[in-house]
């Protein structure tokens, strides 16, 4: 068998193509890989599928390929523009690679499960090319993807910001609750974000009418935004979140009391975690404060019986024991304590809606630390648009109907 008839079987290439002559260079580590067409071939338009047209010029082309063992491959042809009667002289595309790029499409599958594994930038070292390449080619496959995403049976969705950079500049994500994914993803965080996904929701089969259950933080744009965007949904805030506020008050209880009490110096830490998390030190050192004594010891004991209200049995017992504990919050005369509370009553039937959707933020925040570990390797991405893209790939469950 003559090599190049074992590259033909290797490529897959099938008539009127064929392998005619193949170069490999050691020095240079590669192998130049040359197909053409044979003489007075017809191919079918690109544009309307007639087929038989006959070959109008050429142009020569030139792909990326898979490595041959450490030898960069790179495959050559002449692409022919073919003449059709009803739509004129139009490029075909090859098998191998799709219309301009520069890549094979087993290279693109290859770089695909490269980028969903590690940085881009890392890929675009190990495969020798530079990122932007790299990052047209993950555009072009998500994008697709989410083009064909079906969005029809979206009914639960959680919604959550994350930091696109350091300190500023936010993307909203927004989660099927049902299949673990995120189904949107868009910059900002304000109540245009919720429109925006009602949009997208729509142009992908979606019905924002029909959404019937979101889960989101407290911050009044989004609550603006999924009542104007999403309105027969029923808003869950995010049981986290709302501990946090709770746990933030202490926070501010113990500050301003470090002031008179030095013993508090050093003990922020015992007082955010749960008890239970606290190492054995950690626990010696709270124990042996005056906590009776203390009013961050206080506060402390009003944000652990706060979390207390997600063990209640049912929604009644969540109704009644939130009543006591609001009553308990708003008589404590400490300041942040009552501030806690009396955000926690703004938000009543929001927090106590948990009770019947038993939904939270808990899997948006999996997907949070996914997107953060890819950024923190990343180290940036250049733009919003392509930390998208990378949202999606990792947390999307695409269907990127790779090449294969
Ligand atoms: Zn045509």
């Amino acid at each position: 068998m003559r090599d190049t008839s074992l590259l033909q079987l290797a490529l897959s290439i099938a008539p009127p193509w064929s392998v005619t002559a193949s170069d490999f260079d050691a020095a240079a580590r590669r192998l130049d890989i040359h197909i053409d067409f044979v003489a007075g071939s017809r191919f079918a338009c690109p544009s309307c599928g007639t087929a038989g047209c006959p070959a109008y010029d050429t142009e020569p082309m030139t792909w990326r390929h898979l490595n041959f063992f450490q030898h960069q491959a790179y495959l050559h042809a002449r692409v022919p523009r073919v003449r059709c009667a009803a739509c004129g002289v139009k490029k075909i595309s090859v098998p191998w690679a799709r219309p301009d790029s520069g890549f094979s499409l087993l290279f693109e599958a290859l770089l695909m499960s490269l980028v969903t594994a590690m940085p881009v930038n890392t890929v675009a070292r190990l495969v020798g090319e530079h990122d932007t390449r790299l990052w047209r080619v993950i555009h072009h496959y998500v994008e697709r993807a989410r083009a064909r995403t079906e969005l029809s049976a979206v009914d639960r969705v959680a919604i959550d910001e994350t930091a696109a950079r350091r300190g500023h500049n936010y993307i909203t994500l927004f989660v099927d609750i049902d299949q673990a994914r995120v189904v949107f993803a868009t910059e900002g965080k304000d109540a245009e974000t919720v429109a925006a996904f009602a949009a997208d929701l729509a142009s992908h089969g979606g019905n924002p009418d029909a959404v019937r259950e979101v889960c989101i933080d407290m911050s009044p744009s989004f609550i603006k935004g999924v009542a104007g965007s999403l309105p027969n949904a029923a808003v869950t805030f995010d049981r986290f979140h709302a501990v946090k506020i709770v746990n933030e008050a202490v926070d501010q209880v113990r500050r301003s009391e470090r002031r008179v009490h030095r013993i508090l110096a050093g003990t922020r830490y015992l007082w955010l975690r749960n008890p239970a998390n606290l190492s054995q030190r950690q626990r010696t050192s709270l124990d042996s404060l005056p906590l009776r004594h203390l009013k961050t010891a206080r506060a402390y004991q009003i944000r652990l019986a706060f979390q207390e209200l997600y063990e209640q049995p049912s929604p009644e017992n969540g109704k009644v024991f939130l009543k006591r504990w609001y009553f308990w919050a708003t008589h404590s005369r400490l300041a942040p304590v009552v501030d806690a509370a009396r955000t926690v009553k703004r938000h009543w039937d929001g927090i106590l809606r948990w009770f019947d959707s038993k939904i939270a933020n808990g899997l948006i925040e999996g997907i949070n630390s996914l997107v953060q570990a890819a950024k923190a390797k990343a180290r940036g991405y250049r733009s919003i648009r392509n930390l998208k893209a990378i949202v999606y790939l990792i947390a999307g469950k695409l269907d990127l109907q790779l090449a294969a």
